[in-house]
């Protein structure tokens, strides 16, 4: 079985990694799906988002790395998979995923959303704090993979100069 695991993955995180390896070893394959937003505002582009990913996930070879734009459910259709994975850390994610999963399923029946749960090191791990806590120069380097960090590391001093 095909799965899609969404997001916008701003930059990746372990966290994000660490339920990327759990179900590359559960399914057949992985498709890493990295939502083109125009209207959000991220610090890495889609093409820079792309590269980290890909190089951080070279050694597997069941997990494909792509972009879409527009709804999840069509994008999924257009690949022929119709399942899609989220991970769930605190119960603050809860709301959000039920109100996505639910959305999800009213436009297109066939979609079942799987959750996995965070690992406990990882459940207060976001893109977001990785960033906020960057931007002050605090350690993040048990929290992204190295080339993770050098890249906000690079983005910051370029936003500073
Ligand atoms: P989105 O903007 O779609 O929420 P993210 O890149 O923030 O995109 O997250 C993508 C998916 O990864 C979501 O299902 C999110 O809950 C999950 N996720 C994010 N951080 C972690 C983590 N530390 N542990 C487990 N799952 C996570």
């Amino acid at each position: 079985m095909t799965v899609i695991y969404p997001g916008s993955f701003d930059p990746i995180t372990n966290g994000h990694l660490d339920i990327i390896e759990r179900c590359a070893k559960k399914f057949d394959k992985v498709i890493v799906a990295i939502l083109n937003n125009p209207s959000k505002n991220t610090m890495f582009s889609v093409k820079e988002r792309l590269d980290l990913i890909e190089k951080v996930l070279e050694q597997y070879d069941n997990v494909e790395i792509d972009t879409f734009t527009g709804l999840l459910i069509d994008y999924a259709k257009s690949k022929g998979v119709s399942t899609v994975i989220r991970g769930l850390r605190a119960v603050s994610d809860f709301e959000y995923e039920l109100q996505m999963a639910l959305m999800n399923r009213k436009l297109d029946e066939e979609l079942e959303t799987l959750f996995l749960m965070s690992s406990s090191k990882y459940t207060f791990l976001s893109s977001s704090i990785v960033k906020e806590v960057a931007r002050f120069d605090g350690e993040i380097s048990n929290i992204v993979p190295k080339i993770v960090e050098d890249a906000i590391r690079k983005k910051l001093k370029g936003d500073n100069d």
